[in-house]
């Protein structure tokens, strides 16, 4: 019997992403999969029921969520939902399982095998799978576009026969894929950028797309090429160097994260303070605490004449590009679960077997059949 694929219809506030895409359809059919999405699955994200059924999936209510051998989603589902999943279901999404004892207690109760897709180790064949780049992406491209809306001022420099407009001073704060990405749009449009980011390796990367690397004298690279916390006399050198160079920056965005932990604070409040009044602050670390101490998530908040955007849910912005490449990621994952038509778990596999909450079974399912 062919393997049953279930996409199921995000519920979390401001999610408007989704799984599963009419072009991924296809392809979970084309490797022998049957495919259900849930009623109004694309809707937040502009697919159509018809553009799903038109690929070959079939729609279906929540009374199919006990068919499914493999279920999709962005965020973890609610958990009367996981309660109604078959003991055995492989799970795959941002799951998140530690962030609610709740939804962790309803995973192990029900036997549910869950794969929460930001557990995948970041190696060279996971990159096709790596949701936490390609959504990262988007969140910096929007955080920039929010910064441009707040800012009083042009990015670009114009020459006008009312004058010459100086261009803006755009700061990015933290070098990863959204800093990165920050940084590239901030560049389209025309204004002067600098990055900073305690990865000395992102100088190179941060001057390839043409912006100045800030060097606040503090080096910080960790394990797997992510950063590690700094100590405090780390810390206290760069806030010294940072605060001085504020009060010349137009629009600072913030992006600088640590895995597993609460975002570095690395804008206090006296620093906001000393900024220019009309300067902007994008805190695309609000999510996971904020970069900026005066930061409200999910508030635009004005400081000592400073805008100080805390915006959630950012990938949901750009909901149609984040689901198209969220749902390949998830796609790519699921092909590993999926051997001549048939589910099959090779635990051997580190992708799998890293990726799987809390840890490989100790009796492994190693085909569909519940554990
Ligand atoms: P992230 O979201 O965890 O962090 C964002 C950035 O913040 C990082 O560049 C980090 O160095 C920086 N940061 C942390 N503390 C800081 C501080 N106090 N001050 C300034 N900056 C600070 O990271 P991410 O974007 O998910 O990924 C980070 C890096 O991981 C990538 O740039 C890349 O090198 C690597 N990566 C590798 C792969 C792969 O090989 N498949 C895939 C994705 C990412």
């Amino acid at each position: 019997m062919a393997v049953v694929v279930l996409a199921m219809k995000e519920t979390a506030p401001g999610e408007r992403r989704v799984a599963l895409t009419p072009e991924t359809v296809r392809k979970l059919i084309a490797a022998g999969a049957t495919v259900l999405a849930q009623r109004g699955l694309g809707d937040g994200a502009h697919f159509a029921d018809a553009a799903y059924v038109e690929a070959g999936a079939q729609l279906v209510g929540d009374d199919a969520l006990p068919q499914a051998d493999v279920v999709l989603c962005v965020q973890a589902p609610p958990t009367d939902a996981i309660a109604r999943l078959r003991p055995g279901a492989a799970l795959v999404g941002i799951l998140q399982p530690d962030a609610e004892p709740a939804r962790a207690d309803a995973l192990r109760a029900h036997g549910i095998l869950a794969f929460p897709l930001e557990r995948l180790p970041r190696t060279t064949r996971a990159q096709a799978m790596d949701v936490l780049s390609s959504q990262a992406g988007m969140a910096g491209y929007k955080a920039v576009l929010i910064g441009a809306q707040l800012a009083p001022r042009f990015f670009p420099m114009l020459t006008t026969a009312a004058g010459t407009i100086r261009p803006s001073k755009v700061l990015v704060v933290g070098a990863g894929v959204a800093g990165l990405q920050a940084i590239a749009t901030a560049r389209r449009l025309g204004a002067q950028v600098e990055g900073f980011d305690v990865r000395p390796e992102t100088r190179e990367q941060i001057e390839s797309l043409g912006a100045r690397f800030l060097d606040l004298g503090v080096s910080a690279a960790g394990e797997g090429g992510y950063a590690r916390a700094l100590t405090d006399e780390e810390r206290a050198e760069q806030q010294r160097r940072l605060a001085a160079h504020l009060a010349g920056i137009d629009v600072v965005v913030c992006t600088a994260a640590v895995p597993g932990r609460r975002a570095p604070t690395i804008i206090d409040a006296d620093m906001v303070a000393g900024m220019r009044p009309g300067s902007v602050i994008v805190d695309l670390a609000a999510e996971t605490g904020g970069n900026c101490a005066v930061t409200v998530p999910g508030q635009t908040v004005e400081v000592a004449g400073v805008t100080v955007a805390g915006p959630l849910d950012l990938a949901s912005l750009g909901a149609t590009h984040a689901s198209e490449m969220y749902a390949r990621n998830v796609q790519h994952f699921v092909s590993l679960l999926l051997v001549d038509g048939a589910l099959a778990f090779d635990w051997t596999d580190e992708l799998l077997a890293r990726t799987v909450w809390p840890q490989v079974p100790a009796t492994a399912p190693t085909s569909g059949a519940p554990a």
